[in-house]
């Protein structure tokens, strides 16, 4: 059994002393686990944008949007959304939509209108 009293010494008296006051700043860097959960890019490519509240990697957001244009011009009637809020069935123009998109889609289709309506006039002045 060893009593404290006949261990060895250091002499402390040359340690300053630190005053026990309260610091004016502290740093605590002291690791901490973080859970992240993360989604991937909108435009359904399965790639994780860089920034945790990006939608979308860099330049996928356009690759949607044309996707949706060609999609609403070729008559697709149903898109499969998975997201959040779970899985539901939506038109490209609903879809587009709900990301604030639908004026891209209607200009897209006034302007296919008028380019279909202008070879009709065409094809009729020609048979005239
Ligand atoms: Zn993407």
């Amino acid at each position: 059994m060893t009593d404290i009293s006949t261990q060895p010494q250091t002499d402390t008296n040359d340690t300053p002393t630190i005053p026990n006051d309260t610091p004016d700043m502290i740093l605590d860097l002291s690791p901490v686990t973080v859970t992240v959960t993360r989604t991937p890019c909108a435009c359904g490519c399965g790639e994780m944008p860089q920034r945790p509240t990006a939608r979308f990697v860099p330049g996928h957001d356009a690759k949607l949007k044309s996707m949706l244009i060609k999609a609403h011009l070729d008559g697709v009637q149903v898109i499969q959304l998975t997201d959040k809020a779970g899985t539901r069935d939506l038109s490209p123009l609903e879809l587009a939509t709900e990301l604030d998109w639908d004026g891209f889609l209607l200009v897209a289709e006034r302007k296919r209108d008028r380019e279909v309506a202008a070879r009709e006039a065409r094809k009729a002045e020609k048979s005239a």
